[in-house]
Parts: C-alpha cells; structure tokens; sequence
C-alpha cells in the first residue's frame, strides 16, 4: 500500500521541479529569518537569487553538527520561539545533546512522513502497533507514535524497557507492528520464546526497526526469531526523526521521502558531490520544514542513492543499507573496519547467535583485535575441539572480509549484555587513554 501516491510516485521531473521550488523557498526563509545562516551565505558570497536550479545547491555552504552545537540551543531557529511546540534532542551517541524545535507545521511533516512508512511495511487502521522505541527527548518513541496515530492505527505507546511485560501486552493485545532498534527487537525475540505463549498466539507480522546500522544478516536473523517481515525505517533527530526513509514490499533499498529532505551524496574527505550509486556521506536539505530548516546537513552516515524506479510503483530514490557513520570507522592496526561488517559475517554463521562485541585495545604500541560473540545453545558445547574448530573458522572468515585477523572470543548463550536502545557493540579502550 501507498500512502501518498502523489509524492511517492511521482515522476522524476516533477519530483526536481518541486524540490527545486522548495529549496528556494527554504533558502529565502531561512536568509531572511536565521542570523547565522544569512552571514555564513554571505560568507560564501551566495544569496538567495544564485538559487535558481536544483544543482545550484552546491553554491550553499554546509550545516554540520558543529553548527548545531555552536549555535546551542535556539540559534539556528528560522522561527520565533513562539512558533515552537516540540524539542526533541539527538541521543547523543557521539559527543553532547543538540536540540531541535519544531513547529505544528513540521510535526505535520513528521506523522506524514511516518505514515508513509508504516503504510509501506503494510500496517493500516486494524492494527495495533506498539512503540517499544524510547520515548522523551529521543526522536525514536515520539516519532512512530505520531506516524502510527496518523494511520489510524492502535498505538501501544509501551516506549523501550520492562520487557516481560511488552511481550505480555504483545500477546494480550494483538500486536501487529512492532517499531523498535533491531538490537531490542533481538531481546524481544528470546523475551517472546521465554514467555512460553505459543508463537500462533501473536498476531505480530511486521517490524519497523532503525535508529542504528543494521544488516541484512541481522533482517534474516529477526524475522526468523520473530516469523515476521522486518523493514528499515531511517532518521536523524536533525533533519526531523524517524521517516526520513523506510522500506517497501521489495525490501530491496530505504525509499527516502525526498519530496521533504533533499539528498546528496558527497565524498566524506573532500565534501564533492558523488555521482548516483557511489558511496559517500549522505547529505540532506530540508525542503519544507519551517522551525529549523538545515541546509547540506552533513548526516555522517554512508551509503549510496538509486534513482531507477522501484517494483513497488515508488519512483522516490532508494539508499542502500548505511555501512555506518564515519565515526563508526575503526582504524585497527591501520586497516578500516566497520562494524556492520563484523556483523555481516557473524550472522552467517549458523553456529552463532547475533550478540557481539568488538573490542579494540592498543598493547605495547599494537592494536589488539578481538571479537565476542555468543554461541547458539544447541551448539554450545563443552567438546574443546568443536569450539577451537568454529573460532578458527570465524577468525578466518572475518580476516577475508577484513584483511586483518582478530581474536576471537566465543562466549556462552545469553551472556552478552542485552541493549533495550542503540546497541553499544564496540568498546575501543584505546580512547579511554
Ligand atoms: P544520535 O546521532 O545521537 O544517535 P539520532 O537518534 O538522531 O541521534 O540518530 C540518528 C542516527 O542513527 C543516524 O544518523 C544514523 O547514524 C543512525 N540510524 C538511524 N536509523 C538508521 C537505520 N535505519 N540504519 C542505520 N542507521 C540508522
Ligand atoms: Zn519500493
């Protein structure tokens, strides 16, 4: 199903008139109306008038998170305070809280988006969706509640924790959606098995997982515990949430709600603009948000853009799977690692469960590399010689992805700490130095 087929299905070049009309739009309020943005133009000797077609975007100068902090709490506020009816704040996974407020209009664009969304996965009116994602100044909670009601679904606004108690309302109440992190939905799944209701006793059939790099190991992993269908669902608390993207039937690709957050994709190092289809730092320019509209938000997370229409009748662009965000990027003895790939490999490895920690470390001036993950229970066994076989065999499966060989921890079942949020999956003690 297709919530808004105007937006969602239309053709590519009405798409770029409309966002052309719209970035200009944003670009005059935001001069007029937003003191840091009209010097930081002037600075770069750009004004509204130099933004007559879509590729003239490259002329405007950059928003980072810096920009977000520097101008803490309100300075990047395009509208007076007064306009304001929502703050909400990043998690803060990397470094100190940034706010953003929103006005009655951008939370309209908000519940529309995610409406989109949870329409796409296939939920509707009949069906009661339960919000396990945390509610409060996290995007998460707020953000598919919003999207839920506006569907006309059933919301279970149960937020992240207590979760005996989640799987009970899930099964008393008919759960049919279930938007959480794909790492709480993981602690959900042996949650569901430890209840000891039969599986035919839920109605649950669809996942809305996101806030963290997920991967399509990680899909199959969950929707065999679970027997559902799992969707991504993408946002940051900056450009407006959870809905910025989400996935279609096709599972094949996050359509982004492009006709609201413009993107690009540019090189990481260098801020270039990358043609469609290669890897770089996703960038957005909201288009038609009001309260605080950023311009070229460098997002930090990698992946690359799909123009080609999708089997579903979306034409909006497709996103591959965020390999993660640049800050993500380990540098162990030199090489560069990325979790998700870590996880890739894990999860193909049928003796392994998905729980797993990467620890890097630096030993009389080396880095050390070691990885710990849990074993499946009907694997988990006391025979050495079976368990010396599988860890040398995940050490060299992960050495070929890779290039470089950790050490590898097998550990018992349901040993590793469960995350009811973002998982923290690394611990790098080089940095607590
Ligand atoms: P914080 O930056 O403090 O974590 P947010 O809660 O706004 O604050 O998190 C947004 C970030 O979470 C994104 O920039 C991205 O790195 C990650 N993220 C969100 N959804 C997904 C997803 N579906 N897949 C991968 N990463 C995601
Ligand atoms: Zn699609």
């Amino acid at each position: 199903m297709i919530w808004n087929e105007t937006m969602e299905c239309m053709s590519r070049g009405d798409m770029r008139l409309l966002q052309e009309i719209r970035l200009k739009k944003t670009v005059e309020h935001v001069y007029h109306n937003c003191e840091p943005y009209r010097k930081r133009m002037q600075e770069h000797d750009v004004s509204p008038d130099d933004i007559r077609k879509l590729e003239d975007i490259v002329k405007l100068p950059f928003t980072s998170k810096k920009d977000l902090r520097d101008f803490y709490p309100y300075g990047l506020l395009s509208v007076p305070i007064s306009e304001i009816v929502r703050i909400h704040a990043s998690s803060g996974t990397t470094g100190k809280p940034i706010v953003i407020g929103y006005t009655r209009n951008d939370l309209g664009i908000w519940s529309e988006v995610g409406a989109r969304c949870f329409t796409a996965y296939g939920l509707g009116k009949n069906d009661v969706i339960q919000v396990s994602y945390g509610y409060g100044l996290f995007t998460g909670g707020l953000g598919a509640h919003g999207a839920a009601e506006r569907i006309g679904g059933t919301v279970l606004p149960t937020s992240s924790g207590n979760t005996e108690k989640q799987i009970l309302l899930m099964h008393d109440l008919g759960t049919a959606g279930l938007a959480c992190t794909p790492s709480y939905a993981l602690y959900l799944a042996d949650a569901l098995l430890d209840s000891g209701f039969p599986r035919e006793e839920f109605q649950l059939r669809v996942g809305a997982f996101g806030a963290e790099p997920w991967t399509e190991g990680m899909r199959k992993e969950l929707e065999e515990k679970l027997r559902i269908k799992a969707y991504d669902i993408y946002g940051l608390t900056e450009i407006i949430g959870p809905g910025v993207g989400h996935e279609c039937e096709c599972q094949n690709g996050t359509h982004l709600c492009e006709d609201h957050f413009l993107p690009e994709i540019v090189d990481p190092e260098t801020g270039e603009p990358l043609p469609p289809g290669q890897m770089g730092e996703l960038v957005f320019s909201t288009i038609t948000k009001d309260g605080m509209p950023l311009l070229r938000f460098r997002t930090r997370d990698l992946t690359s853009l799909n123009y080609e229409p999708c089997a579903c009748g979306r034409t909006s662009v497709r996103m591959s799977r965020i390999l993660g965000r640049c800050d993500d990027m380990l540098i162990i003895r030199g090489v560069n690692v990325f979790p998700s790939q870590v996880e890739a490999v894990l999860c193909d490895i049928p003796q392994l469960e998905p729980h797993y920690k990467i620890i890097v470390d630096r030993v009389n001036n080396l880095d050390t590399f070691e990885v710990e993950v849990e074993v499946n229970e009907k694997y988990y066994s006391d025979e050495m010689a079976k368990m010396l076989e599988l860890r040398k065999n995940i050490a060299h499966r992960l050495q070929s992805v890779l290039t470089i060989m950790p050490e590898v921890r097998l550990v018992e079942p349901r040993s590793i700490e469960r995350s009811q949020g973002k998982a923290k999956r690394v611990v790098d003690k080089r940095k607590l130095v």
